[in-house]
């Protein structure tokens, strides 16, 4: 497995693939891996010849006042992650490899952007878009893999694909949790042990959710109340939203006729995250 910082190596190892007749598949990531991210290169090692591991957080995707700088880095780690499940190269490049000086160009979009995590993060998607838009140029995959974790994403990047005929499949992987529920992600890093017991409350939330849907519930309102006292009761939680929408749209639903997402984003202490189910 070889781990290079430019575009040009990329595209000369992929291209070389391509031409052999080999399959190609990517998973963008930020880095600090664990097992989510190792369930997404498992499948895409499963389902293609040769694996592109991206590892860059993204400055473009985080606004001023977020945790760019305080991000988890490890990439000799990240490394030994990525090799042993069997991926063929790391793309790990430099913040001007990806966005030179002059850099002007981006991808947005109209719809899908605008609620859940793109109300307290104006410009996150934008960021994502463009990054994303950009790997599969760079890397040219047939195939790219994202996480049901992060579920708006996975809904906007299948959209930006269908809109732009980017010709690539998306597979959507499931949330990869903690034995105790807690879905796994690189900012757990930042909990205290006390935040760390209280972050439980999301996934407790969601759970008590989901049975109630399970049990015949039909109003969005009387769910998103449920799930918002199961997490009021924790004074280390402050939610930043919970909602149900509806899964392709992602606009407010008021009946709940599959298939939704409910989602939430609460702040553990300083630590923002997020979870959700979808129910088809
Ligand atoms: P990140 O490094 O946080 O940008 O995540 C990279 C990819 O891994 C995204 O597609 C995420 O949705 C996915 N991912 C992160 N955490 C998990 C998890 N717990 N289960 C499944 N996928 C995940």
């Amino acid at each position: 497995m070889k781990i290079v910082e430019t575009v040009r190596e990329v595209r000369e190892q992929v291209r070389a693939w391509h031409q052999e007749g080999l399959s190609v598949g990517l998973v963008p990531t930020m880095g600090y891996l664990h097992e989510g991210h190792k369930s997404l290169i498992d499948r895409a090692v499963a389902e293609n010849d040769r694996v592109v591991v991206s590892v860059f957080v993204n400055p473009m995707q985080f606004g001023p006042t977020e945790d760019l700088e305080s991000y988890p880095r490890d990439l000799e780690r990240d490394g030994a992650l990525c090799q042993k499940a069997g991926a063929s190269l790391i793309f790990h490049p430099q913040p001007e490899e990806m966005y030179p000086e002059d850099f002007s160009s981006y991808i947005d979009m109209n719809t899908l952007t605008g609620g859940l995590c793109g109300k307290s993060r104006p410009i996150h998607f934008r960021g994502v878009c463009t990054v994303v838009a950009k790997l599969f140029h760079i890397a040219e995959p047939d195939r790219a893999y994202f996480g049901q974790k992060d579920a708006q994403q996975l809904a906007v990047i299948r959209h930006m694909v269908n809109d732009l005929s980017f010709g690539i499949e998306i597979v959507g992987c499931p949330i990869v949790r903690e034995e105790d529920g807690l879905a796994k992600s690189s900012r757990n890093t930042y909990l205290s042990q006390d935040e760390r017991k209280a972050a439980l409350i999301l996934s407790h939330a969601l759970k008590k959710g989901r049975e109630s849907v399970e049990n015949g519930e039909k109003s969005a309102k009387a769910l998103v109340e449920l799930i918002r006292k199961e997490i009021q009761a924790e004074p280390l939680a402050r939610i930043d939203y919970v909602e149900v929408v509806d899964w392709n749209t992602l606009e407010p639903v008021e009946e709940i006729q599959k298939p939704i997402l409910v989602a939430i984003a609460a702040y553990i202490g300083k630590t923002r995250l997020i979870d959700n189910f979808i129910y088809e």
